[in-house]
């Protein structure tokens, strides 16, 4: 496995398509890679959801594809219970993950990006902080981001790299906690950005 030093990370690691960054902010690992989000041996797994929890495409259609009927039932009784006119931007809820790897799944919603003069960012890293906030209620100590709107909802994967791994910084930083974050991407243009957005905040700009 060959090994070099990544952009703002400590080691970058080569296998095959895949790479690591690894980062460590107050003692939180944060790994930066590619891979499928349903594929994560993780405490939790985060789905961008939409509003109504009744599934989608991307992330959320793959996630109850694999992870099978109990997580829906979950977000039906959510839906029911807590959120009947569907679950809001920047919110986060938790359910079982079901047949998954990863033990939950926490749903959040992003923004759907119009032109970024929307608080499209402040939203985004809502969806960052209220996924954490679960983690450390509950106590998990591994949570896995995919890169939340930036498929279906638009958001361009740059600038949302460097919200999400600012949100998360900013959240571990206060809070201390969890001891494990993983940012998963889908595709090299993906791992790219975080990668750049990683070695911009190591630079502070
Ligand atoms: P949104 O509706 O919030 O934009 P999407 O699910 O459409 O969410 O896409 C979010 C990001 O997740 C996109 O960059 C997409 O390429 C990526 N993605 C899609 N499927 C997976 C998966 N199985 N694992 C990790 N990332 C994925």
């Amino acid at each position: 496995m060959a090994s070099r030093r990544g952009a703002g990370g400590r080691h970058i690691r080569d296998r095959g398509c895949k790479a690591a960054v690894l980062l460590s902010w107050r003692g939180t690992v944060v790994s930066i890679s590619m891979g499928d989000i349903t594929d994560q041996d993780v405490d939790a797994v985060v789905n961008a959801a939409n509003s109504s929890l009744m599934g989608g495409g991307g992330v959320d259609g793959a996630i109850h594809r694999r992870g099978g009927p109990r997580i829906l039932e979950e977000c039906r009784r959510i839906r029911s219970e807590s959120w009947p006119d569907g679950l809001p931007s920047g919110r986060a809820v938790i359910t079982t993950g079901g047949l998954l790897r990863a033990r939950h799944v926490i749903h959040t919603v992003g923004p759907v990006w119009r032109g970024g003069g929307h608080g499209e960012a402040r939203v985004l890293a809502d969806c960052y902080t209220s996924s954490l906030a679960l983690v450390k209620e509950i106590g998990l100590a591994s949570v896995a981001f995919p890169a939340i709107s930036t498929g279906a909802y638009g958001y361009p994967v740059s600038a949302a790299a460097g919200v999400a791994l600012g949100a998360v910084k900013g959240f571990v930083e206060r809070e201390g906690w969890p001891p494990a974050v993983s940012f998963v991407l889908f595709g090299g243009e993906g791992l790219r950005a975080y990668e750049e957005a990683a070695a911009r905040l190591a630079r502070g700009v």
